[in-house]
């Protein structure tokens, strides 16, 4: 078997330039989620995409946690809270949905949270939200990041687009400061060919001008890529100017797609990127453990 090779991306180009030179467009700079379907159509999306992949056990997982989100966040509270005192209720609730559902290996790193120290719970919401986990709290990451996703998404969704300010050089989340999963190039509707950072925590997106790199906002040394003979909407986008890379993902080619998921799935790209020694400017809640 070959190894995998970086081939250019050279599909999507024309659609971003032609988006970007439209005169006299200005695109909504904040969308907000919908916490009564995102998490039942990441779970969705987790399905289809899990058959035949390599890390099929792992996308299954995050389907199913999806699931259980999705019953959380669907439903009124009763006492709403700020989000950051609202997440550990949540993170009691996931454990209680998800008891008996889980494999053994996921129940033993459930029940190994510290259940009854809410500082040591916010220390690990804390380095999860930095990325700085330490070994000790990969296992059990997963399921603090879903409480977490599930009070940050009830929280933005309740609020107005167009109360919330966002530069279209943002680099992380208007909403939780969060840092994007993504980049996607939207298709189909008002937004079609504009690009998007799709906040991982609370699920925020906000445009960002396609012509700068994210992270140093130098134009002039991005590159796209893909993985030669890999299906699917995640391409590359590097810049020699910084050293760094975002995953972009085409709505044209997966119009069901989910940042989330389909980040996970496209796994195989962040790990040849990042041999050709780019730097990630995402950060997937869910990635720390996949491998
Ligand atoms: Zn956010
Ligand atoms: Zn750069």
């Amino acid at each position: 078997m070959t190894q995998p090779a970086f081939a250019p991306a050279t599909d999507i180009a024309d659609a971003i330039t032609a988006a970007g030179l439209q005169p006299g467009r200005s695109p909504a700079p904040v969308r907000l989620p919908d916490p009564a379907i995102l998490f039942r159509r990441r779970a969705d999306r987790l399905r289809r995409l899990a058959p035949g992949h390599p890390l099929s056990a792992w996308l299954e997982f995050v389907a199913l946690l999806s699931e259980a989100q999705h019953a959380l966040a669907a439903a009124p509270l009763s006492a709403p809270a700020t989000p950051e005192a609202q997440w550990r209720r949540d993170l009691d609730s996931l454990r209680d949905r998800l008891r008996g559902a889980l494999p053994t290996p996921a129940a033993e790193a459930l029940d190994s949270l510290p259940w009854t120290d809410a500082d040591a719970l916010d220390g690990l919401a804390a380095r999860l939200t930095t990325g700085t986990l330490l070994p000790d709290d990969l296992t059990a990451a997963p399921f603090v990041a879903g409480a977490l996703q599930v009070a940050w998404t009830r929280h933005a969704g309740g609020l107005k687009a167009s109360d919330i300010a966002a530069p279209a050089t943002a680099v992380t989340c208007p909403v939780c400061g969060g840092a994007p999963v993504a980049g996607v190039i939207h298709a189909g509707s008002d937004v079609s060919g504009l690009r998007y950072l799709h906040c991982g925590l609370c699920h925020t997106a906000w445009h960002h001008v396609r012509s700068a790199c994210v992270a140093c906002g130098e134009g002039n040394r991005i590159g796209l890529r893909t993985v030669e003979g890999m299906d699917g909407p995640a391409r590359a986008e590097t810049c020699d100017a910084c050293g760094s890379h975002l995953k972009l993902l085409l709505a044209e080619k997966a119009p069901d797609l989910d940042p989330i998921a389909d980040d996970l799935a496209s796994f195989a790209l962040d790990v040849l990127v990042g041999d050709g020694g780019y730097a990630p400017i995402g950060r997937n809640p869910f990635l720390a453990q996949a491998g």
